[in-house]
């Protein structure tokens, strides 16, 4: 990315997207909306002042929803351009409250929110789609019990939960108890605040709370009038007290058994080969399961894995060998089974019901943590993509091609490359993408000499 952002020859347009596209191959007009960063991507240097400032804070969706960010953030710290830019939804400003300390704290004075969007044309001889994948919804097979089940969470979340710069610092903390830390500080606050109000009635009236509560429900209060007239207010207040402290104690106690997940469940074809959803294998699956069983392995060498799937597809250079080593060397099993359900074990342990094909038995095994290993879908924008450049999809909704040329679409001048074209893992995609970019020289110089 960095070698794009510095390449005399590439401008790149971040945050953008194409709107219409007029002409044919060799001269193309493509329509681009810039959207509105509300940053001056000029201006702005990185230095990431204004997020610290910011008040706002909503979920971070790079980090899958487990950490938190500002409204004016970048969406990852090696992001190009390093510039920042403001959340429309969420900005104080831009939703028409008061704040805009961002704007005073930005040394730079790129904060500008009157930016607007800016529709630019531009000329161009072939175009290359790459617009990638988004992972299947897990949602779609309730008998996983994906979102219900805190411990049951995607690979793509255990990615962000295994890398330093995550939501865990690259610890594998279980989601439950990371919500009942949350809990806890929540409950923590509300308790420590109950504790000030009761604080004063005790030094007001030289009792404790709990002597004056049991006189009062025992309606045997000896009081004068002063404590008469904030009897029923304390009262409430000691009441409240309780109902916070008693959830609070169970918290703190179970969370003095909270470690790190050590026995991990690995699930295969979550909706690929599968012919509810995606019939075809997504290819490379079995390859980052193995990789994240061995990186969590790294990170603690107690962890143990199992991989559960129809077989494990190791295919490429090299790839049978690191199966082999994970198995050997990072306490990976290999399960050839089906799982049919996922169900709340004891501690929110997720319990897997699977068929051990191998015995052809049907068994229960209890985990820390199940990671599901989601079928690579189209993005969901990509009917509209389409659309736009007037091309075809095939049936599964990724870009059609035709197999003799797998990287031109059904309009020429247009090639693809990558997870948009199908599953694939990244050499394949980086491969794809110099091929592709050879095929639309080829087209650009074609239609220069005919010209
Ligand atoms: C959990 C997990 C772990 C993986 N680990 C590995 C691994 O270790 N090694 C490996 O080789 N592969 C791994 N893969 C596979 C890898 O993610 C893909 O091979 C790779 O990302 C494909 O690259 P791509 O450029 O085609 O698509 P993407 O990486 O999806 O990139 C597409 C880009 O296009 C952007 N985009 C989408 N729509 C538009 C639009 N309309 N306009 C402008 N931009 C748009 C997207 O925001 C995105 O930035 C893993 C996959 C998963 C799910
Ligand atoms: S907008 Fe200003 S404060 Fe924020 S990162 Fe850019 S230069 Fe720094
Ligand atoms: S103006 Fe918006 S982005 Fe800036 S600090 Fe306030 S809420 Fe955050």
């Amino acid at each position: 990315m960095l070698d794009v952002g510095r390449h005399p020859n590439i401008e790149l347009m971040a945050y953008s997207d194409l709107v219409k596209l007029e002409g044919e191959a060799g001269n193309f007009t493509a329509t681009i909306r810039k959207k509105a960063r509300f940053v001056e991507e000029d201006r702005c240097t990185g230095c990431g002042a204004c997020t610290e400032v910011c008040p706002t804070t909503v979920s971070d969706l790079y980090n899958e929803g487990h950490a938190t960010r500002k409204a004016v953030y970048s969406w990852f710290a090696q992001g190009i351009p390093s510039t920042h830019v403001l959340d429309p939804d969420h900005c104080r400003v831009l939703t028409g409250k008061r704040c805009g300390v961002c704007q005073k704290k930005c040394e730079a004075n790129a904060i500008n929110f009157e930016q607007t969007d800016k529709m630019v044309n531009l000329s161009v001889g072939a175009i290359v789609v790459a617009t990638g994948y988004d992972i299947f919804d897990p949602e779609k097979m309730p008998e996983y019990r994906y979102r219900e089940l805190d411990n049951v969470i995607t690979a793509m979340e255990f990615e962000r939960f295994l890398s330093a710069s995550g939501p865990t610092e690259g610890h594998i903390d279980r989601p439950s108890d990371r919500l009942a830390e949350q809990k806890i500080a929540l409950l923590s606050k509300a308790f420590k605040k109950s504790r000030k109000a009761l604080d004063r009635f005790e030094e007001k009236h030289g009792r404790t709370s709990q002597d004056f509560y049991e006189a009062f429900t025992a309606n045997s209060l000896d009081a004068g009038q002063d404590l008469t007239k904030d009897a029923a207010k304390w009262a409430a207040k000691y009441q409240a007290h309780l109902e916070i402290e008693t959830p609070l104690n169970e918290l703190e106690q179970s969370a003095k058994g909270f470690t790190t997940a050590k026995k991990l469940a690995f699930i295969q074809c979550v909706g690929s080969r599968d012919l509810r959803f995606y019939p075809f294998c997504s290819g490379y699956c079995c390859m980052h399961s193995i990789k994240e069983a061995i990186i969590a392995h790294e990170h603690d060498n107690d962890t143990q894995s199992v991989i559960f799937g129809m077989d494990i597809r190791a295919v490429g250079k090299g790839f049978e060998e690191y199966k082999i080593r994970g198995g050997n060397n990072s306490n990976i099993g290999y399960k050839r089974s089906r799982v049919a359900e996922i169900t709340r074990g004891e501690n929110d342990n997720p319990v897997l019901i699977y068929e051990d094909t191998s015995e052809q038995k049907v068994k229960k095994e209890q985990f820390d943590l199940v990671i599901l290993a989601t079928a690579c879908a189209p993005v969901k924008n990509t009917q509209a993509v389409a659309e736009v450049l007037g091309i075809e999809l095939d049936r599964f909704g990724f870009f059609k091609t035709n197999p003799a040329e797998p990287l031109d679409t059904t309009k020429e001048g247009i090639f693809v490359c990558g997870c948009s074209h199908s599953p694939m893992d990244i050499p394949e995609s980086v491969a794809q993408a110099s091929s592709a970019a050879a095929r639309a020289v080829q087209a650009v110089m074609k239609h220069k000499k005919a010209s």
